[in-house]
């Protein structure tokens, strides 16, 4: 079977194409390591192996330093060969957790392979704990399990998970912000929402009680772009997306706020003394980093969705050469205006096959290889420079403020090799 599909040209020429074969992400579970920070009453419950609780111990362990709100339930032989009751048992720990963590209001049980392998029903689980703990503790189920997914899919269906258990309203006012942000990105851009008379809700909420309420008036912003389903359970609940760019460096933040202010019918003089000092900031915090950057030759592999936003902004606003832009999936309605803005020709290539894309990349030896933190250290053992996509997850890239920051992640694994060389 030939595993290449034939590529398909968008209006503005970037080459896009489809590939299958094998790949080297993470699975959905990694996104705990960025939800439990987010929603402070919560608590990731993963119905899994050993191999799933080593995971998320070592993702976990080494980037905070939290009293830990997730754990793993584990699936041993006896579970696997069907001798014990797998209900009985995630009842029986459920309910210990629960009186030794009186703290937890919402609670997700989060599927992994072996829970899906073995057919665990954990929606007909959360709804049978829900109804035992409330009011006190809702719980819900999402799957995170590493079968046909990748690692920011985890956080698509949590929040897609939450969205049923959204309060209806009528209200059109408000403006909902999906996807989860680090608290300090959240806090300016409800500044600069408020100054734009545009009141923000964010999904994910703090906390358990606090998640937004949504209706046939809500009009969404995704604040990421790996959060189809999402959107989809939001649509059903009658919502609307405003299209836009996503919030990456200065051009995609300006973007991102001006489609939300158009929607909300804000004065076009009113944006512009808003955003000014936070654009010129940013532009500033990027001159800095422009000289590193410009003229490097950059290959993405896919990995976290992330991967067409952050290329449009380093070609567009640091001046680097695109040679391929790998991505695990390409929503084309959600990235529109990202395609839309890549320079012509840029070949994107949804899935990817993962040894043609190291052929290509090897063959092209590019300045700087974005990619998962499994192939960093061969291609670094080749000679060539990487930067870990997931860091990108973990630290606070969008907005203007972060703009710099951004720029910043990128160009240093460069001046460290030139250092190196030196
Ligand atoms: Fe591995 Fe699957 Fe567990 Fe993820 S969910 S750690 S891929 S077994």
């Amino acid at each position: 079977m030939n595993a290449h599909a034939p590529i398909a040209a968008t209006e503005c020429g970037v080459a896009v194409r489809a590939e299958r074969g094998q790949r080297a992400v993470f699975c959905g579970l990694t996104g705990i390591v960025w939800l439990h920070r987010k929603i402070q009453d919560a608590f990731f419950l993963v119905v899994g192996s050993r191999t799933c609780a080593h995971l998320i111990q070592s993702a976990a362990g080494v980037m905070i330093f939290a009293e830990p709100r997730f754990a793993t339930a584990i699936i041993d032989e006896r579970d696997l060969a069907g001798l014990a009751d797998m209900n009985e048992e995630l009842d029986r720990v459920v309910t210990r957790l629960i009186e030794r963590r009186p703290d937890i209001r919402l609670l997700f049980l989060v599927g992994s392979c072996p829970s899906e392998v073995i057919k665990l029903d954990l929606s007909r689980a959360a709804l049978r704990l829900s109804q035992r703990l409330a009011p006190a503790v809702r719980v819900l189920n999402y799957s995170g399990s590493g079968i046909e997914t990748t690692f920011t899919q985890g956080e698509d269906a949590c929040l897609a998970a939450l969205v049923p258990a959204l309060p209806e309203t009528a209200a059109t006012r408000d403006l909902l912000v999906v996807g989860a942000l680090a608290d300090v990105v959240e806090d300016q851009f409800t500044r600069l929402f408020s100054d734009l008379g545009i009141a923000a809700r964010f999904l994910p909420a703090r906390r358990a009680d606090q998640m937004p309420a949504v209706g046939r008036g809500t009009r969404f912003l995704l604040a990421q772009p790996f959060l189809a389903d999402t959107a989809r359970a939001l649509e059903e609940r009658g919502a609307h997306r405003i299209a836009a760019p996503f919030p990456l460096g200065a051009e995609g933040t300006t973007a991102w706020l001006h489609a939300a202010a158009e929607a909300f019918g804000v004065d076009g003089r009113r944006f512009e003394t808003v955003t000014a000092p936070g654009l010129r900031r940013a532009r500033q915090a990027l001159a800095a980093h422009a000289e590193k950057l410009a003229g490097k030759r950059v290959f993405f592999f896919p990995d976290s969705q992330l991967e067409v936003p952050l290329a449009r902004f380093l070609a567009r606003e640091m001046g680097v050469e695109l040679i391929e832009i790998g991505t695990p999936y390409l929503h084309r309605a959600h990235l529109a205006a990202e395609i839309d803005w890549l320079p012509g020709g840029t070949p994107v290539v949804e899935g990817q096959s993962l040894d043609d894309g190291l052929d290509r990349c090897r063959a092209a030896r590019p300045d700087l290889t974005v990619c998962g933190l499994g192939l960093a250290n061969p291609l670094e053992a080749e000679g060539l420079t990487t930067k870990w996509s997931i860091e990108l997850l973990f630290t606070p890239i969008q907005g203007y403020e972060q703009a710099g920051d951004l720029a910043e992640l990128f160009a240093r694994p460069l001046v460290r090799r030139a250092r190196l060389e030196v």
